[in-house]
């Protein structure tokens, strides 16, 4: 018996394990066995969990043990122009969320950046990462462990990149704690995130290490990656991408457009982000990064625990002369966001999903890009101008004080 409804008295009798109902019919049958399972269990009512708009077979590498769909509203905010160096051109960016005003705010940042010509982004530094640890008898088998690392990089290259076509190891940072020893390897992962490229590539490496010297691995993943946990060392050495993006914006438009001036909005970034951060030992000098980049990541199929490190971002605010040297115009506003560790894929993960994959054909970077990596560049440099935009949005409503008034506005 095939339909839902006898599947799910199958796994209710202890016949069936869950897990194990599309070896039983196909992956819709099987997600809609579950629901009725979970409805019975619960007195849950799971029908528009189950109004999914995809095959449930298609979600196969993605999840397991599928009732249906968490369907999050996507929006769209823009159009703006990104000078990057991959991206080129006027975007619209998709934005998945809850958050009532979000959109909205992201929107009048991208239409300020849009009205002072585009925003430049540029992504600085690529290097995913993993770090095994190894178990050692001292500190003496450590600087060996070390020596021996230092001096074979190409053994350890090519035994990682023996796994991947297009992940290229850039560098082994190691780090010695008493008798364990880290190695942080770090990749070029082209246009997949690369998570799982560079965990299957580093533990081929590991193999080289423990067979020539001392050290014998204890776990491929150390917590020195570091990975979805909030982490100085991927703010300083980054981790996925490391983007900034930045914007000129002139006096005239502050003023007409955001409603203060670029004296006040640098000096609500000075005391709220920089020094109120400081003060309450943050990682994040921003004030909502994380917003734009989770939903960004809902949108086009990342791994939104990645958001962790993904809006470890700083945003620097500062007044300009006004270009055009009239000394009685207001003062230009300077603004940038630098993302330290935005881990980004266009290939890979959830990117194949089927919504996924249209968000990021909005954005005109789905698949491999040409060359490999300008995809996930262009994606990465676009997702920074969008945190800029919600940057500017956010604290030039608090320099105007606005904020409160603005969500009132908004009903929320
Ligand atoms: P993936 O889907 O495992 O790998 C990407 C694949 O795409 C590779 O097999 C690569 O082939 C191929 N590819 C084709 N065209 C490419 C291009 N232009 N650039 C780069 N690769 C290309 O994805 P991943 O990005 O490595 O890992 C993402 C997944 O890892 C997510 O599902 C995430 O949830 C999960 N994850 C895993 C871990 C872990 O520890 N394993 C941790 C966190 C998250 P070649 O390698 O043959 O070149």
């Amino acid at each position: 018996m095939t339909d839902p409804d006898s599947l799910a008295d199958r796994v209710r009798d202890g016949e069936l394990r869950i897990h194990e109902l599309e070896e039983h019919a196909d992956h819709d049958v099987a997600a809609a066995a579950r629901r009725r399972l979970v409805e019975r269990e619960t007195g849950a009512d799971l029908e528009t969990v189950g109004e999914y708009g995809f095959p449930a077979e298609r979600a196969e590498p993605n999840v397991e043990n599928m009732i249906g769909a968490a369907q999050v509203p996507m929006g769209v905010a823009g159009p703006v122009p990104v000078h990057g160096g991959a991206a080129d051109g006027e975007h619209y960016l998709p934005l998945a969320t809850t958050e009532g005003a979000l959109l909205a705010s992201v929107n009048r940042g991208l239409s300020v950046i849009r009205s002072a010509g585009g925003a430049d982004a540029r992504v600085t530094k690529h290097g995913m990462t993993r770090a095994p640890v190894f178990r050692v008898a001292g500190v003496a088998e450590a600087a060996e462990t070390v020596e021996w690392v230092e001096g074979n990089l190409e053994a350890l290259r090519e035994a990682a990149e023996s796994t991947t076509s297009h992940g290229e190891l850039l560098g082994v940072e190691p780090y010695v704690v008493g008798d364990s020893v880290y190695l942080r390897f770090a990749y070029d992962t082209k246009d997949a995130m690369g998570m799982n490229m560079a965990t299957i590539a580093t533990g081929e490496a590991c193999e080289v290490v423990e067979r020539e010297t001392p050290a014998d691995l204890v776990a491929l993943s150390g917590n020195l990656c570091s990975d979805k946990k909030p982490a100085a060392i991927n703010a300083v050495e980054g981790r996925g991408r490391s983007v900034t993006a930045d914007v000129v914006i002139p006096g005239e438009i502050v003023e007409d457009r955001l409603h203060t001036t670029a004296e006040a909005i640098a000096e609500a970034n000075t005391r709220k982000n920089l020094i109120g951060s400081a003060k309450a030992g943050s990682l994040g000098f921003n004030a909502h990064a994380a917003n734009v980049v989770a939903a960004a990541f809902l949108a086009t199929g990342q791994d939104e625990a990645q958001v962790v490190e993904g809006a470890n971002a700083i945003t620097t605010m500062d007044t300009r002369a006004p270009a055009d040297g009239d000394e009685n115009a207001p003062a230009d506003l300077y603004a940038s966001v630098s993302l330290a560790s935005l881990e980004v894929g266009t290939v890979g993960g959830g990117t194949k999903l089927p919504t996924q994959s249209e968000a990021l054909e909005i954005l005109g970077v789905r698949g491999g890009g040409e060359p490999a990596g300008s995809n996930a560049d262009a994606l990465a440099e676009i997702i920074a101008v969008g945190a800029l935009a919600g940057e500017l949005s956010l604290l030039a409503a608090l320099a105007s004080r606005h904020l409160a008034s603005a969500h009132e506005d908004l009903g929320r």
